[in-house]
C-alpha cells in the first residue's frame, strides 16, 4: 500500500462523506496491486451535490463577490496545491502510473492554472452600447450558475484544475466528477478549496461511474453548464443529456494529431519533440503527437532515429522514476494498455510494419513498449486515437500531399509543421483542420493559449481568456432615460 490512506471519501457540501453506492478499488498500474479504495457515489449523492452548489450560488457567497476577492481564493488553492506538491505527486504516480518527475509537472500545471484564472477574475468586464441620448445600455457577464465538470483519468489533477480555476474566477458553484481509475488526488482539490476559504457548495467533488453518477450529473436539471475531456462515444451521450435540457457544453475528445516534418526541418530537435508529443504521459495525451508526416527525402533516416530514442527510454514503475531523465511508466490500466496493443496487431495484420515496440512488458504492470510504426494512409491506425506510447509515422511528397494526410481524419484538436521556411510553416498552418498549431516546437504555447478541438475534437475552448466565455452568459441592460 505504499503509506497511502486505505479509503478516500467525496466531498459534498463542505464535508466528507461515504458514497452510496459503496466503493471502488483503485489499482497501480505500476505493480498491478491495489492501492487504496474510493467512495463511489450514487444519484442521491450527485442530487446532494448538485443542491449544495445550486444552494451556494443562490446565496450570492460566491457569485456576489468582488472579483478580486474570488481571484484571491482561487490564486490560493494552486498555492495550497504547490505546497503539497511531493505528497500529491506521489499518490498521482501511484495511481495512474506517470513518472515522479511528470506527476511533479502536472501539480505544477495545475496550480499554473490556478495562479492564472485567479488572475483573469477582475478582467471580466462588459461594454456600453451606444443608444442616443434617450437610453442608456451595458452589458454585463454572470455566472450560469452551476457547473458540472466530469473529469478523464490522464491528467485527473491537471484536468479539474482547468475547468474549475476558471469556473470558480468567473462566480460559479461546480460539482466534479472525478474518473474511476484515478480518484484519489482530486482529494487535494477539495482540500485546496477548504484551506483557500471559498464558501461551502462552491466545490464539490465526487467519484462515481461514468454510466451511474457521470450520466446523472450531465442530465442533472439543476446543472446550468458541462465541461467533459473524454472519449468521442461519452462527449456524445452528455452533450446529448445536455441538449435535453438546453445546456452549453464544453467537449475537449482527444485526437489523432500530426507533425509535418519537412525535409530542412531541424531533425536533432524534432526528436526532442518526438520525444514528448508521444511518449510524454506514456502516449495518454488528447493532443499527443500521434502521427508524424514526414517528407519521402528524410523519411527513412527520421524512422531510424525516431526508433532510436523509442528504444532508448527506459520503462518501468513511475515511482521508481524521480529525476527527469529518458523514462516512461506505465499505462493507466491493463485494459487501456491491452487495448493500444491490440490496435498495433491490428495495424500489423494490415501491413504496418513494427519499426520498434510493441509488445507488452513481461512483468506485473500495465506496460507497453515505446512503439514506432510505419503506416499508411488507407490504414485505420492512422485516422484513429490509440491513447498509447504508438507513433505512426507516415510518408509524403508534396506539401499538398501533407496537409491532405494531416486533415485525413475525423478529429483535428493540435497539428504541427516542422521546416526553417516560414512561407511554408504559414500555408500549412492556415490549412491544418486543428483548433492549435505548433511551427518548431510541440506543445508551443501555454495556459496563456486558447485550445480546442475542430471536428470530433470537440467544441469550445479551453485555456486563455477564450475559456472564460465558456463560464460566462451576457445580459444586456437597457436603461430607458426620460
Ligand atoms: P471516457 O470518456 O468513457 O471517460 C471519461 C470520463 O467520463 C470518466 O470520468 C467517466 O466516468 C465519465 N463517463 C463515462 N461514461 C459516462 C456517461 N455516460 N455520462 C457521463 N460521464 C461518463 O473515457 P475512458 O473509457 O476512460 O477512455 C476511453 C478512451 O477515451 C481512451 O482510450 C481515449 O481514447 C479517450 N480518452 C481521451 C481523453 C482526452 O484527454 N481526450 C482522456 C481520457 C480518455
Amino acid at each position: 500500500m505504499r503509506d497511502v490512506a486505505a479509503y478516500w471519501q467525496n466531498w459534498i457540501d463542505g464535508g466528507w462523506v461515504d458514497g452510496g453506492a459503496g466503493r471502488i478499488s483503485v489499482t497501480d498500474p505500476g505493480t498491478g496491486a491495489p492501492l487504496a479504495e474510493q467512495a463511489l457515489a450514487d444519484v442521491a449523492d450527485v442530487d446532494r451535490a448538485v443542491a449544495a452548489a445550486r444552494a451556494c450560488h443562490e446565496s450570492g457567497a460566491l457569485s456576489d463577490l468582488r472579483p478580486v476577492e474570488r481571484g484571491r481564493m482561487v490564486q490560493a488553492m494552486g498555492r495550497y496545491l504547490l505546497d503539497h506538491i511531493s505528497e500529491i505527486a506521489r499518490l498521482l504516480t501511484l495511481e495512474q502510473g506517470k513518472p515522479l518527475w511528470e506527476a511533479e509537472i502536472e501539480v505544477r500545471g495545475a496550480a499554473r492554472y490556478f495562479e492564472y484564472y485567479g488572475n483573469q477574475a477582475e478582467t471580466v468586464e462588459g461594454r456600453s452600447v451606444p443608444l442616443g441620448a434617450g437610453y442608456f445600455d451595458f452589458t454585463t457577464h454572470e455566472p450560469y450558475g452551476v457547473s458540472a465538470q466530469i473529469i478523464p483519468w490522464n491528467y485527473p489533477l491537471e484536468m479539474t484544475a482547468r475547468s474549475l480555476s476558471a469556473a470558480l474566477a468567473t462566480g460559479n458553484a461546480c460539482v466534479i466528477k472525478t474518473p474511476e481509475l484515478t480518484p484519489l488526488t482530486n482529494a487535494f482539490i477539495a482540500r485546496a478549496a477548504e484551506a483557500a476559504g471559498l464558501p461551502k457548495g462552491a466545490v464539490n467533488v465526487l467519484c462515481g461511474l461514468g454510466a451511474e453518477a457521470g450520466a446523472a450529473l450531465s442530465a442533472h436539471p439543476g446543472v446550468n453548464q458541462i465541461v467533459f475531456t473524454g472519449s468521442v462515444p461519452t462527449g456524445i451521450a452528455i452533450a446529448t443529456a445536455a441538449a435535453k435540457n438546453v445546456v452549453p457544453c464544453v467537449l475537449e475528445l482527444g485526437g489523432k494529431s500530426a507533425a509535418i516534418v519537412h525535409d530542412d526541418a531541424d531533425l536533432d530537435a524534432f526528436l526532442s519533440d518526438v520525444r514528448w508529443g508521444i511518449f510524454y504521459n506514456a502516449g495518454q495525451v488528447c493532443s499527443a503527437m500521434s502521427r508524424v508526416i514526414a517528407s519521402e527525402r528524410i523519411h527513412d533516416e527520421l524512422v531510424d532515429r525516431i526508433a532510436g530514442l523509442a528504444a532508448s527510454l527506459k520503462v518501468g514503475p513511475g515511482i521508481d522514476q524521480p529525476e527527469f531523465g529518458p523514462t516512461m511508466g506505465a499505462m493507466v490500466s491493463e485494459a487501456q494498455r491491452d487495448r493500444a496493443e491490440g490496435m498495433v496487431r491490428a495495424a500489423e495484420a494490415e501491413g504496418a510494419t513494427v519499426v520498434t515496440g510493441g509488445r507488452k512488458l513481461n512483468r506485473p504492470g500495465a506496460f507497453l513498449e515505446p512503439t514506432v510504426l510505419q503506416v499508411t494512409p488507407d490504414m485505420a491506425i492512422a485516422r484513429n486515437e490509440v491513447f498509447g506510447p504508438v507513433l505512426s509515422v507516415l510518408k509524403f511528397r508534396s506539401d499538398e500531399e501533407a496537409i491532405a494526410i494531416a486533415n485525413a481524419t475525423d478529429y483535428g484538436l493540435v497539428g504541427g509543421v516542422f521546416t526553417r521556411d516560414l512561407d511554408r510553416a504559414t500555408r500549412a498552418a492556415r490549412k491544418l483542420r486543428a483548433g492549435q498549431v505548433f511551427v518548431n516546437e510541440w506543445y508551443a504555447g501555454g495556459v496563456e493559449t486558447p485550445f480546442g478541438g475542430y471536428g470530433k475534437s470537440g467544441y469550445g475552448r479551453e485555456k486563455g481568456r477564450e475559456a472564460l466565455w465558456n463560464y460566462v452568459q451576457t445580459k444586456n441592460i437597457a436603461i430607458r432615460l426620460r
